[in-house]
């Protein structure tokens, strides 16, 4: 190996958002993750929102605003859906759409 080239190899220690911790071999001297096997939903089996920038609660909330504007809309589509039965029915419901 040349020297002065190389990053040092060393054993950290690694601290997860959950509160565990292990350690581990890197060139890095400490190391924050927000997720490890102890926490993460494909060992745990349950769900869970990795939510650091409250990015979830922002879409809930937005979610929330638009519910009156979606039930609207189908309530429009609803009425467009009726099939009409004579050729006159079928004018009248095209002239109103
Ligand atoms: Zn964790």
């Amino acid at each position: 190996m040349k020297a002065k080239l190389h990053p040092t190899y060393q054993q950290i220690t690694v601290t997860c958002a959950c509160g565990n911790t292990f350690t581990t071999g890197s060139t890095l001297s400490d190391l924050r993750v927000d997720i490890c096997s102890k926490c993460h939903p494909f060992y745990t089996g349950e769900q869970r929102f990795v939510d650091a920038l409250g990015r979830v609660d922002k879409f809930m909330a937005r979610r929330q605003a638009a519910s009156p504007r979606a039930k609207k809309a189908k309530k429009g589509q609803e009425a467009l859906k009726v099939k009409p039965l004579t050729l006159k029915e079928m004018l009248t419901v095209t002239k109103t759409a």
